[in-house]
Order: structure tokens, then C-alpha cells, then sequence
């Protein structure tokens, strides 16, 4: 019997991958492109499968599947995060990557999108085990990664450590030091001042221009952040910088709540010192269930993907939701929140504060010239407005939300390129 090809699942087809096509398919409506290029970009360009062979420090050997993958190299070389987690994928990936298309193509950066990992389980591996598979795993996908091929960055459980490993593996391949191979690593070895803040400060940059278009002050909002890792918590400072009231924040033990406004630094120390938020003695512990419900200005998801769902979206008690992390709303929790007049602050344009630091990271790199804090900042916050005002501008004009309009955007810059170049061949 023949296969049928146009049904036949693909590899990368899981409901986060579906997700990922069905937002782009209902921004396909009002983008105005060719179909070749709708058809080329619904599947990635390259998608690696690897086995990381690890020798733990008993002596005994494990081997763990891991991932890359690069959805699109049509505006430059292909950019994303790495992450360990036991629940990466290669469809998680390939949803991430697209996801990293759009994003780099709506601020206007030259790259395309990609996204690596791990399947494994990070808290219990040991810091020498943690190296040893990194440098396996940058080993293993040398012939697809390079600075003008694809360049990882920290993602979920990874961080400047394992930019460094992921630095030095490849430079000694080389033979010489290829700062530029990775961003988000550290400023010893050519890392970006303000890397590690971007991606919270710019969430903040984009809730502060909501605020100001909604006529609403930021100073006096009532937010919680779900996720108090590099995004949510810095994120939660920022906040707190601008005069807003952070009520509760979450981590994968559970929230913590403070009616009156938590105390950051406090709450800082004992993660530091703990590991987690659990046993924090100075605030009420809600269930991460109840987190997302709490009453509330502004609600920031910033752990991970699929947290509002169709289930619990009726149920968010928010004028607001800004999304940190990548894909945290699905679908049918989009349309409730359309319908209940709720406004999102899509992923691809709220969290893209970490790819932009990383570009300027590359770019400084790459030119051996390094840039202070503030022109950074000042640099990061004009691309943030110019996005944010564009994507503004289109869902007015369209009639149709942010995300939609984020995408409608994203998904023209690329489909220009792409009329321009050409299918090769
Ligand atoms: P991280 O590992 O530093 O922090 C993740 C936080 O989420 C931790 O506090 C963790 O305990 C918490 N968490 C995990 N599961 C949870 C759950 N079920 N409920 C509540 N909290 C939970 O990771 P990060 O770098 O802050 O990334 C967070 C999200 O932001 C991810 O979706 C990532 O892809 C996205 N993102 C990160 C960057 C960046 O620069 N780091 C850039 C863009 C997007």
C-alpha cells in the first residue's frame, strides 16, 4: 500500500509541535505570503538525534537521547538554548525552534531558529557528570554547530557553566578560543555584561509599555510570577525596581504568598541556601495550581510551556498574563482569554529580551569589542519598543491580538527573505 505522505506523523509531531503549527496557521490568515514558503516553514530545516554516552562518577556508563534542532537559516545562522530536563524531546524541540525563528525574525536580528537538549535529569546529576556530558554532547554535534552555523545558548537548567564547557570543547577542536560559538556564557571568556538580566528586564520593558498604551501605572500593579529561576526571578525584582507589588512567586516545590508584597532578597537567600522555596518561613506556601489563580494584576508565567490551559484559563483571576517562558499558554486558553478580554503578551516578543543580549553577545564577540551596562540596556529596551510598537501598530490595524500580531509580523520578515533567495535550487 502507498504511504500516505501528507498524513503519514512525522517525528516531531507532538501536541507541543501542533501547538507551535496551529498558532502559525492562524496567523497564516493574515500574513499575505506564498504558499511555498507557508509549506517550507512548517517543518524545520535540520533535526539531530543523538545518544550521549555519560560515565557517572560510579564508574558505570549511561546513555541519555539528546537533540538539535534548527527550523529555519534563512536570515542567518540558527540560534537557541540547550536545556536538560526529562521531559525534552525532539518535538519539544522542533516547537522551540519555530518558536525561535519567529521571535529572532520579529526584533529584526539576523538568525534563525533552533533548540537543543538533553533528556535527562540535571538535580541529580554531579557537577563533573554535567561536564562530561556536555562535552560529549558538543563533540557529538560539531559538524552541525559553529558561529555562523547554529549557536546554543542557557536554556532550562543550563546556564554560564555549560556555555563555558560547551566554549572550551569547541575550542580545543579548533585549536584556538571561539568566544562566539555560545552566548549566555561568562564575561571571563567574552560573555555580555547584562546577558543574564535581559531576559527578565525585557519581560518588565514590555509589561511597562503595555501598561503605558492600557493607561494603567506600574506602580501600582499586583503581579505573580510563576518560575523564580533566571526569568521570573529576575523578572520579580525588576518589578519590584519599578514600584509594582510582587505577591507571590513560584518554583517547582510551590509558591510562596505575601498579601502586602514579598521580600525578593530574603527569598533569594534561602533558594540559595535550600535549593527551593519550600520551608520558607516568612510567607503563606499555596499549591502551584493555586499560584496561576490568585488575584492579581498581572500574572507572569516564566517556569515553562503548557501551564494555562483550556481547563484553567476561566479560572485566572488577572487583567493581564505576560508570558516569560515560551509557550505557556495553549491554544484553547488563548481563545478564553480573547473572549474574557484578557490581553497575553506573547512569548516571542515578551521573553525575547535573552536573544537580543545574545546577539549584541555574538556581535561584541565576533568584533573583540566589548560594550558597557548601559548602553546595553539602553540598546535592548529601543529594540523592545520598536518590536513592541510594531506589534501594537498590526494588532490594531488587523483587528486580531498580540500573539497574532507578533507572528503576522515575525512571519513576513522571513517570508521576504525567502521570496528573495529562492528554494535551492
Ligand atoms: P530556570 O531553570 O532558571 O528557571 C525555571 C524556574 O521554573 C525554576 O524556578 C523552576 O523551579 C520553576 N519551575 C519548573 N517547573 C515548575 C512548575 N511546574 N511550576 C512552577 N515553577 C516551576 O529557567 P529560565 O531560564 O528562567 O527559563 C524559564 C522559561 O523561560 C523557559 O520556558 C525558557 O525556555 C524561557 N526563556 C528563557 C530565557 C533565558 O534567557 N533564560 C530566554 C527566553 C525564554
Amino acid at each position: 500500500m502507498a504511504l500516505d505522505l501528507e498524513h503519514a506523523a512525522l517525528e516531531w509531531d507532538t501536541p507541543l509541535f501542533e501547538m507551535a503549527l496551529a498558532q502559525f496557521e492562524q496567523a497564516l490568515g493574515h500574513a499575505d505570503i506564498e504558499d511555498f514558503v507557508a509549506e517550507r516553514l512548517r517543518y524545520p530545516e535540520r533535526a539531530v538525534m543523538l545518544s550521549v554516552p555519560v560515565r557517572l562518577d560510579d564508574g558505570s556508563l549511561r546513555v541519555l537521547p539528546g537533540y538539535r534542532v534548527q527550523h529555519s537559516t534563512v536570515l542567518g545562522p540558527t540560534k537557541g538554548g540547550l536545556r536538560y530536563d526529562p521531559h525534552v524531546s525532539l518535538g519539544e524541540c522542533a516547537a522551540l525552534a519555530m518558536w525561535m525563528t519567529w521571535k529572532c525574525a520579529l526584533l529584526k536580528i539576523p538568525y534563525g531558529g533552533a533548540k537543543g537538549g538533553i533528556r535527562c535529569n540535571p538535580r541529580e546529576m554531579s557537577l563533573d557528570e554535567l561536564q562530561r556530558m556536555t562535552r560529549r554532547y558538543t563533540i557529538e554535534l560539531r559538524p552541525v554547530i559553529g558561529p555562523e552555523e547554529d549557536i546554543p545558548a542557557p536554556d532550562m537548567a543550563t546556564n554560564a557553566q555549560t556555555m563555558a564547557w560547551i566554549m572550551d570543547t569547541y575550542s580545543m577542536v579548533e585549536g584556538h578560543a571561539v568566544p562566539e560559538i555560545v552566548t549566555g556564557k561568562p564575561i571571563s571568556i567574552g560573555g555580555s555584561v547584562f546577558r543574564q538580566e535581559a531576559t527578565g528586564a525585557g519581560v518588565v520593558m514590555v509589561i511597562e509599555g503595555a501598561c503605558d498604551r492600557f493607561g494603567w501605572k506600574l506602580s501600582e500593579q499586583r503581579c505573580v510570577v510563576q518560575g523564580f529561576g533566571n526569568v521570573g526571578g529576575v523578572a520579580a525584582k525588576e518589578l519590584v525596581a519599578h514600584g509594582a507589588t510582587v505577591m507571590a512567586v513560584s518554583d517547582i516545590s510551590g509558591g510562596v504568598f505575601s498579601e502586602g508584597g514579598l521580600d525578593l532578597a530574603e527569598l533569594e537567600s534561602w533558594v540559595e541556601k535550600h535549593g527551593s522555596l519550600d520551608g520558607y518561613p516568612e510567607a503563606e506556601h499555596v499549591s502551584n495550581a493555586e499560584v496561576l489563580e490568585l488575584p492579581c494584576d498581572i500574572l507572569v508565567l516564566a517556569a515553562l510551556e503548557d501551564q494555562v490551559t483550556g481547563e484553567n484559563a476561566g479560572r485566572i483571576d488577572a487583567k493581564m498574563i505576560a508570558e516569560g517562558a515560551n509557550g505557556p499558554t495553549t491554544i484553547e486558553a488563548d481563545a478564553i482569554f480573547l473572549e474574557r478580554g484578557i490581553p497575553v503578551l506573547p512569548d516571542i516578543l515578551t521573553n525575547a529580551g535573552g536573544v537580543t543580549v545574545s546577539y549584541f553577545e555574538w556581535v561584541q564577540d565576533l568584533g573583540r569589542l566589548f560594550w558597557g551596562h548601559d548602553e546595553i540596556r539602553m540598546k535592548l529596551a529601543e529594540k523592545l519598543a520598536d518590536a513592541f510598537d510594531r506589534v501594537w501598530h498590526l494588532s490594531e490595524q488587523l483587528a486580531i491580538t498580540p500573539r497574532q500580531a507578533a507572528l503576522v509580523a515575525a512571519i513576513r520578515e522571513v517570508a521576504g527573505a525567502m521570496t528573495a533567495r529562492g528554494i535551492y535550487p
